[in-house]
């Protein structure tokens, strides 16, 4: 749902131009250095990009899912790293709180986090609890006043900068089940949290992951969240349902930049005489990821709105993670392939691009945990 189509034309405009002008020119230095320059996450915060999706009386842009899809595609146009540094706050390190989170601890976090002065992470995955998360381990024992955690997680993204990490953790240790699961926001600097050192990545340098270690952290009673036992799974769904969306539409603003790309190299590279783009093979790729993306784009604004109306999308939304980004690895070759031996060379970028959107068919579920939803769907909906 789209709720002022003006309103909306001026922040993707003005998000555009941040793109163009500050993010594009700076892939290259964040990518050797790794590390997006403070003064371009001062930009971003001055812009609202950490609150795209919350709520406005907690100070964030409150987005709607189809706004947010269009939004996410724009700042997919530049280098992943740029919009995982303002990922997790708009997406799974805030929407625990925001969908179950009691009011008091909505007021406590979502400023801060809609203002950029909180970043936010999401510890689900663990060393023997990837995929089949509802397998975790850690666990949460109750202890008068606190729960006392203990536990490790890994490659939790944006967690060596995470001043909040919302954690799932087992409070009933004897239960097996998804059902034995909570949530929790635990705050950097709790006795008890530690972190591991940042790991080293293919891709999406400039932004980071680490293990986040639970040694008897203790967590006080408050900061479970929506103050309920043995819904932190179901908490932790709901975030990806929306999280899926959201990285199938940043998929599709990075293959869209990535044929933008490979098409200007096409109409300058000369070969035999003419412009390689003049080439039916080379036109055949173009064409292909075209009508591909444009596949994609329709898929996941028809899922937003679905989702706006009010509508249950967990099959939806993993159709669209699923093409998207299965899409999206299919044009980053193809785009490598059009540029020939450039497109193997770093100065052109296009490795790097190449290596960055690798991440999106695993991470919030691998494509086969999205086949696996859909397949689930389609028999629940069968026996309806
Ligand atoms: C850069 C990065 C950032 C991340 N950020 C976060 C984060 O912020 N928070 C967080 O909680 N996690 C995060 N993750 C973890 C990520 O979500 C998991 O890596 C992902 O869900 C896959 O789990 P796994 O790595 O344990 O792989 P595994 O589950 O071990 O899977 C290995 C392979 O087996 C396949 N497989 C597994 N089960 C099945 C099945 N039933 N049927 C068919 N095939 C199957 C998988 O598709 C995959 O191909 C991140 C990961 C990376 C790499």
């Amino acid at each position: 749902m789209i709720r002022s189509q003006e309103t909306l034309n001026m922040l993707l405009d003005s998000i555009s131009r941040f793109v163009r002008e500050r993010l594009v020119p700076s892939e290259e230095i964040v990518a050797e250095t790794d590390q997006i320059p403070a003064g371009l996450l001062e930009e971003m915060k001055d812009l609202g990009l950490f609150g795209l999706c919350l709520p406005e009386e907690y100070g964030g842009l409150g987005l709607t899912m189809e706004e947010e899809v269009l939004a996410a595609m724009e700042l997919g146009k530049t280098s992943p790293t740029f919009r995982s540094a303002i990922g997790s706050n708009n997406g799974i390190g805030s929407t625990g709180i925001v969908i179950d989170g009691t009011p008091a601890q909505k007021e406590k976090y979502l400023p801060r986090l809609a203002s950029g002065e909180l970043i936010g992470s999401f510890c689900l995955t663990e060393p023997e609890a990837g995929s089949d998360a509802a397998s975790l381990r850690t666990t949460a024992v109750r202890d008068g006043g606190h729960y006392v955690l203990n536990g490790t997680k890994r490659f939790i993204t944006n967690a060596p900068e995470a001043g909040l990490f919302t954690v799932m953790a087992r409070t009933d240790p004897a239960g097996k089940g998804a059902g034995a699961i909570s949530a929790f926001v635990v705050e950097a600097g709790t006795a008890g949290l530690s972190l591991g050192r940042i790991d080293r990545k293919m891709g999406q340098k400039g932004a980071h992951t680490c293990d986040v270690i639970f040694e008897n952290c203790r967590v006080p009673v408050e900061n479970l969240i929506g103050e309920k036992e043995g819904v932190g799974f179901k908490t932790a769904m709901k975030v990806l349902d929306k999280g899926r969306l959201h990285i199938a539409a940043v998929a599709t603003g990075a293959a869209e930049r990535m044929l933008a790309d490979a098409l200007r190299y096409a109409m300058e590279r000369r070969q035999f005489g003419k412009a390689i783009v003049e080439f039916e093979l080379i036109q055949a790729m173009l064409a292909d990821s075209k009508a591909e993306i444009y596949a994609s784009r329709c898929m996941i604004v028809d899922a937003a709105r679905r989702r706006d109306a009010g509508e249950k999308v967990t099959a939806e939304s993993s159709c669209a993670k699923m093409f998207a980004t299965e899409m999206c690895g299919r044009v980053a070759d193809r785009a490598v392939q059009i540029f020939g031996g450039a497109g193997y060379m770093s100065e052109y970028g296009i490795e790097r691009f190449y290596r960055d959107v690798r991440l999106f068919r695993i991470y919030e579920g691998t494509t086969q945990i999205q086949q696996i939803v859909i397949a689930r769907e389609m028999q629940r909906s069968f026996e309806r």
